[in-house]
């Protein structure tokens, strides 16, 4: 259990959280992690099982705790079809076959990958009541120690309340080896957080909506940490890693603690998971999250700069004026990062603002403008400015192998 005492009017923040181990070598901490489990179910796809997932179940096998492993094809997706699969194949027959007895469950399952093997194990964690932890492999997004699972179902994208990994154990020798556009999603996940915090406040100002101080505060240092190693992370320096590793999943605890995604999710994820939702609508594999969370940043950034030159509202143009010299770094790190984006067309660009405004029941500065009644003009009108002052060229552009 991680908590602590707070001033906010929740009093205390806990999760149930028992370990998270972040340093060079993790994996070979495993076992002695997870010792008091005697069944573990280890989940992977084959990309993940080749990077740490053979290691991890080796150890697992010496220290007699390991009941099976299942390795997916990969890349595995979140969705129905792997969940089926880790439900079909978690469960052992008994040595002889008793029509009235139940299969024999594992008492844990180890999720080794990142975003979707640990949504995946984490759904069906949930659904059979047993613990859940993950052995992660790439910095990629803040989900590692999130409650929910946002889940291909069809073509909808369905976000299923659900538990907290018990474990999270993460190897920074193998995170720094992760593809990069894994590692670029990975910040583009975190740089969001300044936007998502001053929605908060803006929704505290206007609204009275519950706001905790300490959240918000762990929340932006971490985004500062991160934003900041971010500069060296092509060179895959384990600093960088693990100030990325670190950011992904205070945010994820601060989720948590919080109840909601409010401290980690504004504008920027509102816009972002919209173009991901309009790809599975039309029956496609969407990007990468955090990468489209990043231009997303960039979008909800010009937004915000526009609204403060044109309000003559002074408490809102404290509010964002607070959050301009951070919008200013953000600029300035993306000449060295050139995170690549995905919605060039200005329609599809449009439409994620529009749509985004009511992606979640969360106000956010969308509402805002659409309330004044400008949220449709200010969209037409940042495209340009975004294009023309953060874009460095497509993902596809970058990366034209990425398979998932
Ligand atoms: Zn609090
Ligand atoms: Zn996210």
């Amino acid at each position: 259990m991680i908590e602590m005492d707070c001033t906010c009017v929740q009093k205390h923040h806990s999760i149930p959280t028992e370990v998270i181990e972040v340093s060079e070598h993790a994996i070979e901490k495993t076992a002695d992690i997870l010792k008091d489990y005697h069944r573990i179910f280890l989940v992977a796809d084959e990309n993940t099982y080749a990077v740490a997932g053979r290691r991890v179940e080796q150890l697992l096998r010496e220290a007699g705790n390991l009941s099976h492993s299942l390795i997916l094809p990969a890349p595995a997706l979140p969705n129905a079809d792997s969940i089926g699969k880790v439900l079909m194949e978690a469960g052992r027959d008994r040595p002889v076959f008793d029509i009235n007895a139940w299969s024999q469950n594992p008492d844990y399952i180890l999720a080794v990958g990142s975003g979707s093997l640990n949504d995946t194990c984490r759904m069906v964690s949930y659904r059979l009541g047993i613990p859940y932890g993950v052995v992660g492999t790439a910095p990629s997004m803040d989900g590692y120690a999130s409650v929910v699972a946002p889940l291909l179902h069809g073509r909808h994208k369905i976000v299923y309340n659900c538990t907290i990994a018990r474990h999270i154990i993460i190897d920074l020798n193998v995170n720094a080896q992760a593809p990069y556009p894994l590692l670029l999603s990975g910040v583009g996940d975190m740089i969001g957080k300044y936007v998502a915090i001053l929605d908060w406040e803006i929704s505290r100002e206007r609204n009275g909506e519950y706001y905790c101080e300490n959240i918000a505060d762990m929340v932006l240092k971490a985004t500062a940490q991160c934003a900041q190693a971010a500069q060296k992370l092509e060179s895959r320096s384990l600093d960088a890693i693990r100030a990325t590793s670190e950011g992904l999943i205070l945010s994820g605890e601060c989720i948590a603690f919080c109840g909601s995604s409010r401290p980690a999710s504004g504008t920027e994820h509102m816009i972002g998971q919209t173009w991901e939702v309009m790809d599975v609508e039309e029956g496609k594999i969407p990007n990468l999250h955090g990468i489209e969370v990043g231009e997303g940043t960039f979008t909800a950034i010009e937004l915000f700069r526009r609204l403060y030159r044109e309000t003559d509202d002074e408490t809102l143009r404290g509010l964002i004026g607070k959050y301009l010299p951070a919008f200013d770094r953000l600029e300035e790190l993306q000449k060295t990062l050139k995170l690549p984006f995905t919605v060039t067309d200005k329609d599809r660009f449009v439409q994620g603002i529009l749509r985004g405004r009511t992606f979640r029941d969360r106000y956010t500065v969308l509402q805002y403008l659409y309330d004044i009644g400008k949220l449709e003009e200010y969209a037409n009108d940042v495209y340009q400015t975004v294009m023309d002052q953060h874009f460095y060229g497509t993902f596809r552009e970058r990366f034209p192998d990425w398979k998932a």
